[in-house]
């Protein structure tokens, strides 16, 4: 059965159509989600084996010229790629929550519980066409046709389809490389910088062009060293392994040191890989701040203009409304992206609470080689960035960040961006009720005039859905109170802060350092030990990745997925739960804040 991209959405629409996948194998292309949701769904629905190909309306011919003419996808790429149920936690499946050491203890393989239940393959486009040629039944809604020269249809059947699988159980040792920098000043302090080292085949973009830039900036702190310089903080450099088979190594050493880490950690930084074009940046967004203040010193090798102008440039010119322009001339700094998942920096800021960046370039090559063996020096060199010019600003990029935030005497902590991204949040969350309860209104009243009667196809009859209980209103409160605490906390912090920067010369260091603790904790309190509801792995509170939507974030996680899932008592009880944490955030932030100002009036 062809099941479009096998989303939520996609089972909805069979529902309504009444076709069921239970017994049958079910081929979905890529997009519209991270992979591993589509073999997780298809399970859940009963499914027994689940292929994934390309479409070349999404990765192939469609966009381009395929490889080696041009970027694009050929009909023979096949997208490798975990399918792992991350989501519920990365890393090994038989270790979830401590490190795979040696001498670990280990889950029977039986009870691992990220492992797919069915099999899955991934498959190219040119060996998904003649299955997809040889499905009967209903033509696929418009929506769901790809760009193949066939008639999209859903089956299921006539066809058969033998799909097996051999897989390797061995447990074989990975190799994460660290390299650590002690700091002179403040040796539990630590700024860390990753980047995975494994590929699937070449891997010339994913993850060598941004392995190639942290060995740039591994090579300029050489050059330092010998000259004599000293960091004041202690910096880790890390080149993960096992990062393709699900965030493996990164969060190994992430649960094997987690105490440390929780004291010690004041930032990680991560890339993945690297192109040509704009600075992309996604992260905490306490760093956002930080961040726009590094690359508004970093040039843009083409154009000249340094990179922070250049992409705000680009953010105008692709805005999407006339307000959002105003916002984007008018701001000083970036707006960052939420992290979600599908990078080394999962386990730093969604299992211990540390504050995280995501740094890379791109957007002016595009094409579609992704985990294929065509991501190879050939492609990179033809398509990508061709004279290797965005190498070194990535460097630069991450390299000025790790310097600074290591020699910084006050942390670069902002916490009045931090408040109105998550007020942001909160407004959308609202939003998202009050949407679903329009929704759900009208598809009640559509069907009480019986309008999916009229449109019913006598042949494939249409499923009417049936009435549905309008959402309640959920009391919000507790959230819009603390909202206000922390507004306030940030704007008095923010004083405290530009006041510092003026007299800071004249302010003791062991008083600064003691501000600097708190900022440090700050983070640690946007998490909860619980984690969030189903999946205690994630602990954090305000991102996460989509339980659903597998990389794609979900922004104060507990409260929203409630909300989606219609489990309002939940909601509820997330509400609270998100407004302790902000409370306490807020009130730490207050008590550096006020320490911070006695420091500059003494
Ligand atoms: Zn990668």
């Amino acid at each position: 059965m062809y099941v479009n991209y096998g989303i939520p959405e996609d089972y909805e629409q069979l529902e309504r159509f009444g076709i069921s996948v239970k017994g049958c194998i079910v081929i979905a292309r890529y997009g519209a989600s991270w992979r591993g949701i589509k073999p997780k769904l298809a399970a859940e629905k009963g499914a027994v084996g689940c292929l994934i190909y390309s479409d070349p309306k999404e990765d192939g011919f469609y966009h381009g010229d395929p490889f080696p003419e041009g970027a694009w996808r050929p009909k023979d790429g096949v997208q490798r790629g975990s399918v792992m149920d991350m989501p519920l936690h990365p890393g090994d499946p038989l270790t979830p929550g401590i490190g795979a050491t040696a001498d670990a203890k280990r889950l029977d393989i039986k009870e691992a519980r990220t492992l797919t239940k069915i099999p899955v393959l991934p498959i190219s486009s040119a060996d998904a066409q003649p299955l997809l040629a040889s499905l009967s039944g209903k033509v696929a809604p418009e929506s769901w046709r790809g760009a193949l020269p066939i008639t999209y249809k859903i089956g299921p059947g006539p066809s058969k389809v033998h799909l097996r699988i051999k897989s390797n159980w061995d447990i074989k040792p990975i190799h994460d490389v660290v390299v650590t920098i002690p700091g002179a000043v403040y040796p539990d302090e630590w700024i860390i910088r990753g980047n995975h080292h494994d590929a699937w085949v070449n891997g010339a973009q994913d993850p060598v062009s941004g392995v190639a830039a942290q060995m740039e900036e591994l090579r300029a702190y050489s050059e330092l060293l010998r000259r004599g310089w000293k960091p004041k903080r202690t910096i880790v450099y890390c080149l993960w392994d096992g990062e393709e088979q699900g965030l493996l190594g990164s969060t190994e050493w992430v649960e094997a040191h987690a105490d440390e880490l929780k004291q010690k950690a004041v930032l990680y930084i991560n890339s993945d890989s690297n192109g040509r074009g704009y600075l992309g940046v996604s992260g905490s967004h306490t760093h956002e701040k930080f961040i726009s203040g590094v690359a508004r010193d970093i040039e843009d090798p083409e154009t000249k203009l340094s990179v922070w102008k250049r992409s705000q440039l680009r953010g105008i010119a692709h805005a999407r409304s006339p307000e959002e322009r105003q916002e984007l001339r008018s701001r000083s700094d970036f707006r960052i992206g939420a992290l979600g998942s599908g990078s080394d920096y999962t386990a730093f800021i969604d299992h211990l609470g540390v504050a995280s960046l995501d740094l890379g370039y791109g957007g002016e090559d595009g094409g579609g080689i992704y985990h294929s063996i065509y991501d190879d020096y050939y492609w990179y060199t033809h398509f990508s960035d061709t004279d290797f010019k965005y190498g070194p600003t990535l460097a630069q990029t991450a390299g000025t960040a790790v310097l600074r935030i290591a020699d910084a005497e006050l942390l670069p902590y902002d916490f009045v961006n931090f408040a109105e991204t998550v007020r942001r949040y909160q407004d959308e969350l609202k939003k998202l009720l009050v949407g679903m309860r329009d929704q759900i209104r009208e598809r009640n009243r559509q069907l009480e005039e019986g309008v999916f009667a009229a449109t019913t196809d006598p042949k494939q009859p249409l499923v009417a859905p049936k009435a549905e209980q309008i959402p309640p209103h959920l009391n919000f409160a507790p959230l819009d109170n603390a909202m206000d605490v922390l507004s306030r906390a940030a704007g008095q912090y923010s004083k405290a802060a530009k006041k510092f920067a003026q007299k800071s010369a004249a302010v003791p260091a062991s008083e600064v350092e003691a501000v600097n603790q708190k900022l440090i904790r700050s983070d640690r309190l946007l998490t909860s030990s619980e984690g969030l509801p189903g999946r205690p792995w994630f602990k954090n509170l305000i991102y996460a990745p989509g339980f659903y939507t597998g990389y794609g974030v979900k922004t104060i996680p507990g409260v929203r997925e409630a909300i989606e899932q219609k489990r309002w008592k939940e909601a509820e009880q997330e509400i609270v739960r998100v407004a302790a944490a902000l409370s306490a955030h807020a009130a730490l932030i207050e008590s550096a804040a006020s320490d911070l100002e006695k420091t500059v009036r003494k």
